[in-house]
């Protein structure tokens, strides 16, 4: 049953751990360090806890099965492409984002001063103004992987809306429009 609510929320978790050689980049942002995380694509936490987000918000799955880290296509790949493409699947399905909160967990280095420069990457990347976007950081309290700075790990709340279709078939529309990943106005 499809629940006649136009707004849907999402949250998205990812972790890497941090090696010497490779460049840090949070949230489209190349930050100097002198280690980066490791992964197969370029490794932004950040732009893959929001993929994944976006994706969880609206039913689609997570990151990895839409660009699978075996995939030789995705090894060192830029991930701003795994937002764009996200945000114009979400926008064919109808979808706008209200508002982005992401939290990132960090020892080193401190992001206090990245922050900004992160956010205006985002709202960039998601077309929005920054006041819809907000960047967190925080330590690990030199506690586990995070506070040994073994790893760089981020959370990421989005919340989606559209509109709800008015016509008395507009329900139906909506729904065959999710399960098919098609646009809403194509839907019968
Ligand atoms: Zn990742």
């Amino acid at each position: 049953m499809t629940i006649a609510c136009p707004y849907r929320i999402g949250s998205g978790h990812d972790t890497h751990r941090l090696e010497p050689g490779r460049p840090l980049i949070l949230g489209g942002i190349r930050i100097d360090h002198p280690r980066g995380l490791a992964g197969h694509s370029d490794a932004d936490v950040v732009l893959h806890a929001l993929t994944d987000a976006m994706l969880g918000a609206a039913g689609l799955g997570d990151i990895g099965e839409a660009y699978p880290d075996d995939d030789p296509q995705w090894a060192n790949a830029d991930s701003t492409r795994f937002v764009l493409e996200t945000r114009a699947r979400l926008s064919r399905l109808g979808w706008s984002l209200v508002n982005v909160d992401v939290t990132i967990f960090a020892q080193e280095p401190k992001l206090g001063p990245v922050k900004a420069r992160i956010r205006k990457s985002l709202a960039g990347l998601l077309e929005l103004d920054e006041a819809q976007v907000n960047i967190k950081a925080k330590t690990g309290e030199r506690v586990g992987h995070i506070g040994r700075a073994e790893a760089i790990a981020c959370q990421v709340v989005v919340l989606l809306t559209r509109p709800v279709a008015a016509t008395s078939d507009g329900l139906s529309a909506v729904a065959a429009a999710e399960l098919g990943d098609r646009p809403v106005a194509q839907a019968p």
